[in-house]
């Protein structure tokens, strides 16, 4: 069934702008078809459609049904501001591996300045991996100041300090019952001292991810994948 973002009222959905045009030109569907809307309410709501105008399809909803594949726990990943490439593949395998909560802060190392009007590209971006991996929730994005990053991670049950060289094995199966994480990653040149004792001073997790030296994209999906994996989300 195919899936597509869109507007649902009450006994109707519709559809329009991009999602529109894969619709009406890429996949061809027509009056009749059957298709899926999603409006990241977390249910799919299966339709019909009924009618295909310039700029908006309308559709019948048939059903509405929960969605398993929805973020079940509370995982937050905190990652300071890297290149923009490598940050867009962190908010698509952050939706793929059921992250709840992404936020982005600047730190003393960051070569980035992170700009609000990115959140729009990062938004698509989410929509599109949504689709993808067959959730019907957004996982939400904010941008943040380093002093927010520390407030918001302190507040979680479990913290996971990803901390290069300094970091202590870890044993990832007492996440089994965890139910509420946060993982916190820094950018290509890491944490500086001050920022590290900072952060120590929330009580996390102190982890090392072996001794490799990995990239900040790299370290953020692994640490996302295991905690996912490891809390049943
Ligand atoms: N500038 C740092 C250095 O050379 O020591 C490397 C920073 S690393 C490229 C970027 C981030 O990924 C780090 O801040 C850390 O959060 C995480 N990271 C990378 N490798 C790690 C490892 N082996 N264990 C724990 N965290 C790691």
């Amino acid at each position: 069934m195919k899936r597509f973002i869109g507007k649902i009222e009450k006994e109707h959905a519709i559809i329009e702008g991009e999602e529109l045009t894969h619709l009406r030109n890429v996949l061809r569907l027509n009056v009749g078809d059957e298709v899926t809307v999603i409006n990241g309410d977390g249910c799919d709501y299966l339709c019909q459609i009924i009618k295909i105008d310039k700029n908006i399809a309308f559709l019948s909803v048939k059903s509405k049904k929960n969605n398993k594949n929805n973020a079940k726990n509370n995982i937050s990943l905190f990652i300071s501001a890297i290149k923009r490439e490598k940050l867009e593949l962190v908010v698509q395998k952050a939706v793929e591996l059921g992250i709840k909560n992404l936020f982005i802060f600047e730190s003393q190392f960051s070569t980035m300045k992170l700009k609000g009007e990115k959140i729009i590209r990062y938004q698509k971006i989410i929509e599109s991996a949504t689709k993808q991996c067959e959730r019907a929730d957004f996982m939400k994005i904010r941008l943040i100041s380093f002093s927010e990053m520390l407030e918001r991670f302190a507040q979680h049950k479990v913290k996971l300090f990803a901390n290069e060289r300094e970091g202590e094995e870890f044993d990832f199966s007492v996440l089994k019952t965890a139910k509420d994480i946060a993982i916190l990653v820094g950018c290509e040149g890491g944490f500086s001292a001050q920022e590290k004792a900072q952060i120590l001073q929330t009580k996390p997790q102190n982890i090392s991810l072996g001794n490799r030296i990995l990239r900040a994209e790299t370290a953020a999906i692994l640490l996302s994948g295991i905690a996912s994996l490891f809390s049943g989300n």
